[in-house]
């Protein structure tokens, strides 16, 4: 299979050439299509398997295509484990994204709030955070969630490992619930099968 077969357009497909990807991974052969009909998904696959593109393809498109209002509120939410992962996922967005007008922004802690405070006044349209920060901004009434409508859990299984399912559940209040959600794990569990329903609807299952 091509990258052409799946339908993308012009302007991502151009970034995809320049970063020199030849041919769509397994994953993202089976989750792109599934995530562009709009879609929840549960997608299983390791690191390295390319699950990042396999989210930020389908959803930058959904952007481009769905919604010609682009009016500086924030429709993206990747929730990542690590400050690492999230910059990481914050640069395949500006790489694959490049020739779009979306805006994307990295929020972790550890770190002083005030820059990424500053950021924020260029409202990203795309946010990928750490679940604690996130909150804490949130509770604080700095950033809003009222606008989501497409939202990852990368490494979900990583990410309820590390603890973090209290601040991830209360966040989710915060969501609209009619949205997109994309719930990315290398291992299903019992204990996160078990959780499956608090985050998705009528989920698609995909393996790498
Ligand atoms: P990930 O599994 O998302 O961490 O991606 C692992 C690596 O594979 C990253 O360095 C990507 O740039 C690269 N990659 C993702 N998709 C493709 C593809 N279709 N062809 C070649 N490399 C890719």
């Amino acid at each position: 299979m091509h990258f052409q077969n799946l339908l993308l357009l012009p302007t991502i497909y151009q970034a995809i050439e320049e970063s020199g990807f030849t041919t769509p991974s397994p994953i993202q052969e089976k989750a792109i299509p599934i995530v562009l009909k709009g879609h929840d998904l549960i997608g299983c696959a390791q690191t390295g398997t390319g699950k990042t593109a396999a989210f930020v393809l389908p959803i930058l498109q959904q952007l481009s295509q769905n919604n010609p209002k682009t009016n500086g509120t924030i429709r993206v939410l990747v929730l990542t484990p690590t400050r690492e992962l999230a910059i990481q996922v914050e640069q395949t967005f500006k790489t694959l994204g490049k020739y779009t007008p979306h805006r994307s922004q990295v929020i972790f802690g550890g770190v002083s709030e005030v820059n990424q405070l500053r950021d924020l006044r260029q409202k990203p349209e795309i946010l990928v955070a750490t679940p604690g920060r996130l909150l804490d901004l949130v509770r604080q009434q700095k950033i809003s969630l009222n606008d989501i409508q497409h939202l990852v859990l990368d490494e979900a299984d990583r990410m309820l490992d590390m603890g973090f399912i209290h601040d991830m559940k209360a966040l989710l209040k915060f969501i609209p619930q009619k949205r997109q959600t994309l719930f990315f794990t290398a291992t299903l569990p019992d204990s996160i099968k078990k959780l499956l329903p608090v985050f998705l609807n009528q989920p698609i299952q995909v393996d790498a």
